[in-house]
């Protein structure tokens, strides 16, 4: 098969093309867009990974398109509709280790309830060896609250056990028996979840459904003083209430390894000259808002990488490619299609 492969490089591009040998492979270290599209364009599968906005216009680009295989659990970056009109199967990957980015949410959580960024950057841009002023909050026995119970989520759950928080969870789809195994409780709506959490963690998928599904309407019904920790997908948070509830003190603080319009935020002179009208300017204002206030944490989509989820990343996706060519039918393909 004719394979593109779009934001790959170094140990990862072999890795993959290792895995792929005997498939015709070409490698492209940019995203792929509909500003950036390739010369050649006879791609029978594309390979892409978050970032890249495969859109309708990108789609229709490729004429032998057959697959597009994200090398990522989420695939809100893919125009579904526009690919299963074509018939063209989207390959994703499921799962590659749902403690990565677990333990990359609680990397975050710890680093604001111990205050450890601003007591190292006091360290070392100004020399000063003290901790006053940089009092922080203890995890155990504070009340974690877990929204999407996935694979993530569970994983969260497991961690917060660990500190010995109490988890209580809210969910489309409650696992009764998971709750009763690991000892958490389930809330019967978000509302309820919100009111009770000193820490609120997201899990979620980006979907219609959860598209601001922390907003101003319920920002305010969180525990005052209360962290929100989102590694799911920016617009599952409505920057503009957390903007205005961290400002106002409603919340102690926020913990982000996403954000609304974070494609503008990784190339802010790529936006400029494409002149994009979909962005919502007002929004990446506040995401440098946001990266400024003290209390918040933000971490650039890094939740996933580590060299053992990459791996396990590449191994699916290598899975998909190869799946697809041998029986016309991906390993792990989207099912809303
Ligand atoms: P998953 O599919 O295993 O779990 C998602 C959970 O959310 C499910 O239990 C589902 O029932 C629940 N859910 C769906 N819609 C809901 C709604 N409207 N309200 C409440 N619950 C709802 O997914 P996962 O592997 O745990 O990953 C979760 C998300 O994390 C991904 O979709 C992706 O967007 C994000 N993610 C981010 C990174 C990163 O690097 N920051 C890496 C991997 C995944």
């Amino acid at each position: 098969m004719k394979i593109g492969v779009w934001q790959i490089g170094g140990w990862e591009a072999e890795y993959l093309k290792e895995k792929l040998a005997g498939q015709e492979v070409e490698i492209f270290s940019g995203k792929l867009a509909r500003e950036e599209l390739p010369e050649r364009r006879d791609f029978e599968a594309v390979c892409v990974f978050v970032g890249s906005a495969v859109s309708k216009e990108v789609i229709d680009a490729f004429s032998s398109l057959k697959l597009i295989t994200t090398r990522s659990t989420g695939y809100d970056h893919i125009d579904l509709a526009a690919a299963g009109r074509r018939g063209i199967q989207v390959g994703y990957v499921p799962t590659y280790g749902e403690n990565t980015v677990a333990e990359h949410a609680f990397g975050l959580l710890l680093t604001l309830a111990h205050r450890i960024y601003e007591g190292y950057d006091r360290l070392r841009e100004k020399g000063q060896y003290s901790f006053e002023g940089l009092e922080g909050f203890d995890l155990k026995g504070r009340v974690m609250g877990v929204v999407g119970t996935g694979h993530i989520g569970a994983h969260s759950i497991r961690i917060a056990k660990g500190f010995e928080m109490k988890v209580i969870a809210y969910d489309a789809h409650p696992k009764a028996e998971m709750a009763s195994e690991m000892g958490f409780e389930y809330k019967g709506s978000l509302e309820e979840l919100l009111a009770e959490a000193d820490v609120v963690s997201l899990h979620v998928p980006y979907l219609p459904e959860t598209h601001h599904l922390i907003n101003k309407d319920n920002i305010y019904k969180m525990k005052k003083g209360a962290v929100l920790i989102n590694t799911s997908r920016g617009a599952v948070v409505e920057t503009d209430a957390l903007v205005k509830a961290l400002q106002e003190g409603h919340l102690g603080g926020a913990g982000l390894d996403v954000l609304e319009e974070e494609g503008v935020m990784a190339d802010e002179m790529g936006y400029l000259l494409s002149g994009d009208e979909k962005t919502d300017l007002k929004v990446v204002i506040e995401n440098h808002i946001l990266i400024d206030m003290p209390n918040v944490i933000v971490t650039p989509h890094s939740a996933f990488n580590t060299r053992e989820a990459k791996e396990r990343i590449l191994n699916t996706t290598a899975e998909n490619i190869i799946s697809f060519a041998e029986t016309g039918k991906t390993k792990n393909a989207v099912e809303s299609m």
